[in-house]
């Protein structure tokens, strides 16, 4: 190597793709892959990932927080809050004023929720009608098997849950679009009007009763059924909360198997990896809080979403248990924002910056900011933040990346980040890049799904 090529070499940043040279990690990355399909599978809606996280921590060991009892360390105990967010501890051997280190993502998806008054009839058919939850491309939800998720709250104050079109013999639904022989109109319309929020209406039957003095016979038929199996009224359509979510199960991508694609990615994938790390730290020095927010697909509003007071509630009463200071503990404190981003496209390079993108198996992306325009909603950590936590990756042979969502003046996004560095918690983004973000069938690099992992690992048990 000359003088000039070592220079380079010593000088130069050139980020690499993490699997490229080492079968070990690609082999690593798959075994951990499978767990992933497996969660995306079962936990289809933000209720369902909190049952599944329930069921594993039960079986880890872990113990309903009682808020007036003192733990001790070793101690793994968790929550889940409203049936949606899940909050799971491991008591740290340090005192709760030396701070928690904490990974938050979010366990809710775009998708589209059924309106309080879902059910009618037209043309001999019955259907629900839609209001889409996030960023949802609209023209993407058409032809193609739909699943029902959700729970409905009866007149007699019991709950009934729904979950069709997951399992072998279930029907799925639909939403149907015009065929191209009659299509000349609607290939007029701009993309983001191809398919308007008011086509989004899910096809669910076709049958009638018989009976001639019945007005409504189809919605009749189809309101039988559902009586038949769930026990509900119409009237109980706007006492639920269903979710029209993508039927198909995740499914390995590329020849070489190397990818997941599926529903959920943003943020199930660093929600599984947060998750799977939280219950594998043992003994750690800081307590560790792994949290799976609610609501941050349309701005983490509402009393699951990280606007609310919950997690910050369930840390101050951690600290109560030991007499600790809040505020010493939260200044203390240290958060990554688990959260997806864009990995850069090459079908779609002008969307992305090359030099600041974030690219699928370069590892785990690390992001200063986020935000849109000028950094607006950005928490935009500090360089020795950035600085202490690539350190630990680099310590710990972590494949990381760094970068932004794509061209500045495109568009952009938010995470929670800013509601962490609201209580005075010093606050990181991360995650895994995503392809097709918030699309029905998303795809991530199962190395950079593993690097998160072994980043929240190596965060929770050895501190920063
Ligand atoms: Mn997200
Ligand atoms: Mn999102």
């Amino acid at each position: 190597m000359s003088e000039l090529e070592s220079k380079a070499k010593e000088l130069l940043y050139e980020p690499a793709y993490a699997g490229d040279k080492d079968a070990a990690v690609r082999q690593a990355a798959a075994e951990f892959g499978e767990g992933y399909k497996n969660f995306l599978n079962e936990g289809k809606t933000e209720r369902e990932v909190a049952e599944y996280s329930a069921r594993v921590l039960e079986e880890a060991g872990y113990r309903k927080f009682d808020d007036r009892k003192a733990y001790a360390a070793g101690d793994k105990i968790y929550l889940i809050h409203e049936g949606k967010a899940v909050l799971c501890a491991t008591i740290g051997s340090r005192p709760m004023e030396d701070g928690f280190r904490l990974v938050i993502a979010h366990s809710d998806c775009p998708r589209l929720d059924l309106r309080p008054n879902p059910l009618y009839e037209a043309g001999h058919f019955s259907y629900l009608k839609t209001h889409y939850y996030g960023g949802v491309r609209k023209y993407q939800w058409v032809t193609m098997p739909l699943a029902i998720h959700g729970v409905f709250y009866r007149a007699d104050g019991t709950t009934v849950a729904v979950r069709v079109g997951e399992d072998a013999g279930d029907p799925v639904f639909c939403i149907t679009d015009l065929l191209p022989h009659l299509g000349q109109e609607q290939n007029e319309r701009p993309l983001k009007d191809g398919i308007k929020g008011e086509e989004l209406n899910v096809l669910i039957g076709s049958e009638a009763v018989d009976d001639e003095k019945i007005k409504e016979k189809v919605k009749l038929n189809t309101m039988l059924l559902l009586n038949e199996k769930y026990g509900i009224t119409e009237k109980d359509f706007v006492r639920a909360e269903i979710e029209v979510v993508p039927a198909f199960k995740a499914q390995d991508v590329g020849f070489d198997r190397s990818m997941v694609g599926g529903y959920g990615h943003d943020d199930r994938v660093d929600g599984y990896a947060g998750l799977r790390a939280e219950i594998e730290t043992k003994n750690p020095a800081y307590t560790t809080v792994c949290v799976l927010a609610d609501k941050e697909e349309i701005g983490s509003e509402g009393v699951t979403g990280m606007n609310s007071a919950y997690t910050f509630d369930f840390l101050r009463q951690l600290c109560a248990g030991q007499k600790a200071d809040v505020i010493r503990a939260f200044h203390n404190s240290f958060c990554l924002s688990a959260d997806v981003t864009a990995a850069y496209d090459p079908t779609w390079a002008s969307a992305f910056e090359p030099k600041n993108g974030t690219y699928a198996g370069r590892g785990v992306a690390i992001f200063k900011y986020t935000g849109s325009r000028g950094k607006s909603g950005a928490s935009d950590a500090s360089a020795e933040q950035v600085g202490r936590l690539t350190c630990m990756m680099d310590k710990a042979d972590i494949a990381w990346q760094v970068g932004e969502m794509g061209r500045i003046d495109l568009g952009g996004g938010g995470t929670v980040a800013k509601y962490v560095a609201q209580q005075g918690i010093p606050v990181v983004d991360i995650g895994v890049p995503v392809i097709s973000m918030h699309s029905p069938f998303e795809v991530i690099h199962k190395i950079d799904l593993y690097m998160a992992y072994r980043t929240f690992c190596t965060f929770f048990s050895e501190g920063l």
